[in-house]
């Protein structure tokens, strides 16, 4: 009796949401487990996890158990890697660790061979034929001011607080460290971390890097947090975490939700190298950590068969945009040891700042950043806007190719006797105001109205 009830709910909810069609009365609508069970999740085309429902598939917990950790493991959920790359994996993976998400892996596309996800957690015989790399190129260690602290700005510092990710990325920077030391022992030596802040209190940021922090233990977490809060000259905690694209259901927790939303000096960097990454489970990361007062931005890293070309970036920063996810930087890879076959040119990120930058909203752009040898940090490269200059004017360029020059101050320019001149030297002297590229689309929409000569 019980189930005619259920039933009866059943069919209502449906035609509440909508979905009565026309048939009227006599149609009987397909009862909601049947619906379900008709629809494939993309997961379930994984002859391992054929038979997870949704509701494992997303608890975190189910999904730190079933870690992919062996090669063997990722054998059993890939069965369609060749013997050759069987081997390789085997052979890169007791060098450096392997470790993926069943959601991160479920986002490989078996059919593409150039798979974006594919190639940034599956490893690749390229890491260990990497003779120029650097162990620790951005000389972190040398930065290191107490166990696991790394002072290199003025203002802010950066924590290593655990070797542990959700997914270890194969392009990672700080691939000398993952799984193994490096970090801070928290309950042993985070004392030290908060006597140095003490001391230095032109210190107002702290960065919570590793490794990934979001996958500390919450007393862990909480500790740290609360340690930070009684330093009256930290204004700002930024966390540095993948797990927005490498386990969103992380944060669909509860607990760890609540957690967050206790401290009011919260910024959260995250990682998307993809438009492939972004899902409805990420956004929904996302929108919980908005709602826990978190601002949340974005570090993509320039990768070589990635996501090395304008059409790929644009996507991905406007996807990002969508979900609220502001572009914040765009890094060079950098020469670390076992990763450089995903570098390529800085003209590359030259040019897919030049398909941006106008082309597409402000706020969907990144500064696109090399970091420099010996512990220079990030330095900002870009095209060149700044055609010439001279003691009152500046020749610039917009993205469209058009020229003019710009001045800061009214006093009109001497009267030039002589010849009249051409080129970028008339827009210094003041013989012309502009030069303009012809039949751009925002000059057939101006016909109506003509450039006003100053
Ligand atoms: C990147 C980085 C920072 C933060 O730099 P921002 O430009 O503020 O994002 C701080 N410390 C270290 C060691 C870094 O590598
Ligand atoms: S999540 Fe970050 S720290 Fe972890 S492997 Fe990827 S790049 Fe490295």
């Amino acid at each position: 009796m019980k189930n005619k009830k259920d039933e009866r709910i059943k069919r209502e909810s449906i035609v509440s949401s909508g979905n009565s069609g026309d048939g009227g009365d006599k149609e009987e609508p397909p009862s909601i487990p049947t619906l379900i069970k008709e629809k494939i999740y993309p997961w379930q085309k994984l002859p391992s996890y054929e038979n997870i429902p949704p509701d494992l598939f997303f608890d975190w917990r189910w999904q730190l158990k079933n870690m992919i950790r062996t090669p063997h493991q990722l054998f059993e959920v890939l069965p369609y890697l060749t013997p050759e790359e069987r081997e390789n994996i085997k052979m890169v993976s007791k060098r450096y660790p392997l470790l993926i998400s069943p959601y991160y892996l479920s986002l490989i596309n078996p059919e593409d061979p150039e798979d974006p996800i594919k190639k940034q957690a599956i490893p690749l015989i390229d890491e260990l034929l990497d003779y120029k790399g650097i162990k620790d190129p951005l000389e972190e260690e040398g930065d290191e001011a107490v166990p696991g602290l790394i002072h290199r700005y003025p203002d802010r510092v950066l924590l290593i607080t655990t070797n542990f990710c959700t997914t270890y990325c194969r392009h990672c920077t700080r691939k000398r460290l993952l799984g193994k030391g490096g970090t801070v022992r928290i309950y042993q030596e985070f004392e030290r971390v908060l006597n140095y802040l003490k001391e230095h209190p032109e210190i107002n940021e702290v960065i919570l890097s590793g490794g990934d922090p979001l996958t500390l233990p919450l007393p862990k977490l909480k500790f740290i947090l609360d340690g930070l809060k009684t330093i009256p000259s930290i204004h700002v905690v930024r966390i540095g975490s993948r797990v927005p694209v490498t386990l969103p259901m992380r944060l669909f927790d509860e607990e760890l939700l609540n957690l967050l939303s206790q401290y009011d000096f919260l910024w959260l960097n995250t990682h998307f190298n993809h438009p492939n990454e972004i899902t409805e489970y990420s956004k929904k990361a996302i929108f919980n950590l908005c709602k826990c007062g978190i601002p949340v931005n974005n570090q993509t890293v320039l990768l070589k068969g990635i996501n090395d070309d304008v059409e790929t970036m644009r996507e991905l920063f406007k996807g990002l945009l969508k979900i609220k996810v502001r572009p914040y930087y765009l890094f060079h890879c950098d020469p670390t040891k076992g990763v450089s076959h995903f570098r390529t040119s800085v003209y590359k990120g030259i040019e897919i700042i030049e398909g941006l930058r106008g082309h597409i909203s402000g706020l969907a752009i990144p500064t696109y950043v090399v970091d420099a040898p010996h512990g220079g940090g990030k330095v900002p490269v870009m095209p060149n806007y700044i055609i010439s200059m001279s003691e009152d004017k500046i020749v610039l360029r917009n993205y469209e190719g058009m020229i003019f020059s710009y001045t800061w101050n009214d006093k009109k320019y001497k009267e030039f006797k002589g010849q009249k001149n051409e080129g970028i030297y008339s827009l210094l002297n003041g013989d012309l105001d502009y030069l303009i590229p012809e039949k751009t689309k925002r000059m057939e929409r101006r016909k109506k109205y003509e450039i006003k000569d100053s």
